[in-house]
């Protein structure tokens, strides 16, 4: 019997420095079917991003007319940005059958959940509050105003984990990215995504 898979919506959230990017870096690396939803932001484009890669960085304007034109999947404002998620570019990629990773905070992660309420989500936990701080400081991509904010909000966002079906800490970048795997390996199997094909 030939396996094939409904495509899925894997939301991934978790406080900003918790090691979320990493993780979904590596899992996009060594699973093909896996892509992620590049997302539209008013956020300052850092160093180390590309645009069109990282996000589509866009102007306030530009996120008004998505906004208007209802192009958002979900939408938020975060550490006094805002995010959204294109609509379009998730039903492309689905349509295509791949698994769509989005890293998204609390906020639109619940919006997706109650739109998509298949989809898969995984909250991303730190250590402990101390080990946040050390990682926003060395990673050293924002400025300290920035890193306040982050760290201020990271409460907040670890009170809503309990909306999430699964949590993983941290502690161990290795063990967490093998986690996370082992999550979306057995959320491939079930049978809801199972489509039966006999040949
Ligand atoms: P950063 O500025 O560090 O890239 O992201 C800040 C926060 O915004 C992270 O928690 C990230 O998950 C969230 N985020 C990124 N893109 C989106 C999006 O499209 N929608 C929502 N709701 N949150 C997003």
């Amino acid at each position: 019997m030939k396996e094939e898979r409904k495509s899925m919506l894997i939301v991934i959230s978790g406080p900003s420095g918790t090691g979320k990017g990493t993780i979904c870096e590596r899992l996009l690396a060594e699973d093909p079917s896996l892509t992620f939803s590049v997302s539209a932001t008013t956020r300052y484009q850092r160093d180390n991003e590309i645009d069109g890669v990282h996000y589509h960085f866009i102007s306030e304007a530009e996120y008004d007319r998505l906004l208007a034109e209802d192009a958002f999947l979900e939408h938020a404002t975060v550490h006094a940005h805002r995010y959204g998620t294109l609509k379009s570019q998730v039903q492309q990629l689905m349509d295509k059958g791949l698994n769509v990773v989005l890293d998204i905070d609390p906020q639109g992660a619940k919006e997706v959940m109650r739109q998509r309420p298949d989809c898969v989500s995984i909250f991303i936990l730190p250590p402990s509050y101390e080990a946040l701080r050390v990682r926003l400081h060395t990673r050293n991509t924002d400025d300290p105003r920035e890193i306040e904010r982050r760290l201020g909000n990271a409460r907040g966002e670890i009170e809503q984990m309990h909306l999430y079906q699964y949590a993983v800490v941290n502690d161990d970048l290795e063990l967490a990215y093998q986690q996370v795997s082992a999550i979306i390996a057995a959320e491939k199997q079930r049978t809801a995504r199972y489509i039966p094909v006999i040949e």
